[in-house]
């Protein structure tokens, strides 16, 4: 297992909250966690390594979902509010955020403005 790739999972991530100003200690507390088990995780399976960025990432949004916030939200289409989600699903290669409603690629992970 590339620890490598752990430190680039949380630098995506925690680049992605930045840039929503949603990196409060909480979403930050949730990213830790999130790595922590994923790093559990690709250590009994080293070839999921590639998907542990995106994985990451849909960690954090459930944990803050279920709490206090929606992160990501979409800032390209109009209406009523609604959530990026990571694509592909299963978390990699190459994820991506994708706006639910229009499925219009709006930035790689890591990748938000
Ligand atoms: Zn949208």
């Amino acid at each position: 297992m590339d620890p490598q790739a752990l430190f680039e999972a949380r630098a995506r991530v925690l680049a992605d909250l930045e840039a929503r100003r949603a990196a409060t200690a909480e979403a930050v507390s949730f990213l830790e966690d999130a790595i922590s088990s994923r790093t559990w995780w690709a250590e009994q399976w080293p070839e999921g390594v590639t998907y542990v960025a995106g994985l990451v990432a849909q960690d954090v949004q459930d944990a803050l979902f279920e709490t206090t916030q929606r992160w990501p939200v979409c800032l390209t289409c109009g209406g009523p509010v609604h959530s990026l989600y990571i694509q592909p699903d299963l978390g990699g290669p190459d994820p991506v955020w994708v706006c639910e409603e229009s499925g219009d690629v709006v930035a790689p992970l890591g990748g938000l403005a």
